[in-house]
């Protein structure tokens, strides 16, 4: 069992043992969702929110199509999805389970706002997990990360969030990500900020490296959707190498594997401000200002760009 502390959320990656529900109401009824050719069964307790969950069953909706749409599939059919009532609003937390089939809990604020579900990026936080085969617990930081990453890449490609937002984050939390001292590098430092942000790190560099080497025709999507394709996702058990090159052989290159190699044992700080400036992406007081004369703003318009 593990569990990792994600911006005050609890989210959890994989499980062996599912732990009981013991109060789960008597009124919870199962609504099937059905996204791009896929079932999510979503249970939960109509008589806990005003609408009757009308605003609930849209924000599975849209978390699962941004999901589908940046994957070119949902990575999971059925996926089975409880969300718990809990006093307040905002949501409140999320946890995905392999057992082995994929089970996902959320827990909810009663008085949620609809404006609070269009802004979440807990679910579709999530529901990447459900796209990456278990590569164990030393690798906990492939999974988060790529969470991380994809949650904010996917949401620009669907409509849901701005691009500025996306690398204002970035700029803002990818620091924590850096090694800080007696590192060992990815696979031997288990902190939470090497976890989810160093995780993500990994992604950005790769997916600019796969573009550079593929002279932009490729990305890390394209690896991350044939390492789907090839594995089911996380009912698998994958060694990383096998996942790695998988990914590798949809780029035509070996970006994710060499930046493994260098990264897994020996700690690598790269020029953050320097990547971000080169890619275009200048902070602007609380937020940033996107250059389109910068030298690799092609390779970030590309990530971004829909598919
Ligand atoms: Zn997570």
């Amino acid at each position: 069992m593990r569990r990792r502390v994600l911006n005050g959320s609890l989210a959890v990656v994989t499980f062996t043992v599912l732990a009981a529900v013991s109060s789960w109401p008597a009124r919870a009824v199962t609504t099937e969702v059905a996204v791009a050719g896929a079932l999510v069964r979503v249970d939960f307790d109509r008589a806990a929110f005003a609408d009757g969950g009308v605003e609930l069953l849209a924000w599975v909706r849209r978390s699962a199509q941004i999901v589908a749409r940046y994957y070119g599939r949902f990575p999971e059919h059925p996926l089975d999805l409880r969300v718990i009532a809990e006093s307040g609003d905002g949501v409140q937390g999320g946890t995905t389970y392999a057992n082995p089939a994929a089970f996902m809990r959320l827990r909810l604020g009663r008085d949620v706002t609809p404006a609070q579900l269009r802004a979440d990026w807990v679910l579709v936080h999530e529901m990447t997990h459900l796209a990456l085969p278990d590569t164990g617990e030393e690798h906990a930081w492939l999974s988060e990360g790529i969470a991380t990453y994809v949650e904010g890449v996917a949401r620009v490609q669907a409509g849901n969030r701005d691009e500025a937002d996306v690398w204002r984050e970035e700029l803002r939390a990818m620091p924590r990500g850096l090694p800080q001292a007696n590192d060992r590098g990815m696979d031997h430092t288990h902190t939470w900020g090497r976890t989810y942000w160093g995780g993500a790190m990994f992604c950005l560099l790769a997916d600019v490296e796969i573009h550079k080497r593929s002279a932009n025709r490729f990305g890390l999507q394209d690896a991350l959707r044939e390492i789907l394709a090839r594995s089911g996702g996380l009912a698998a058990d994958w060694p990383i190498g096998k996942v790695l090159r998988t990914g590798d052989a949809a780029t035509g290159t070996t970006a994710l594997e060499d930046l493994y190699a260098r990264m897994k044992d020996t700690p690598v700080s790269p020029d953050l401000p320097a990547l971000w400036r080169s890619l275009g992406v200048e902070p602007a007081g609380a937020t940033v200002r996107l250059d389109d004369a910068a030298p690799l703003a092609s390779i970030r318009q590309a990530i971004m760009r829909p598919r």
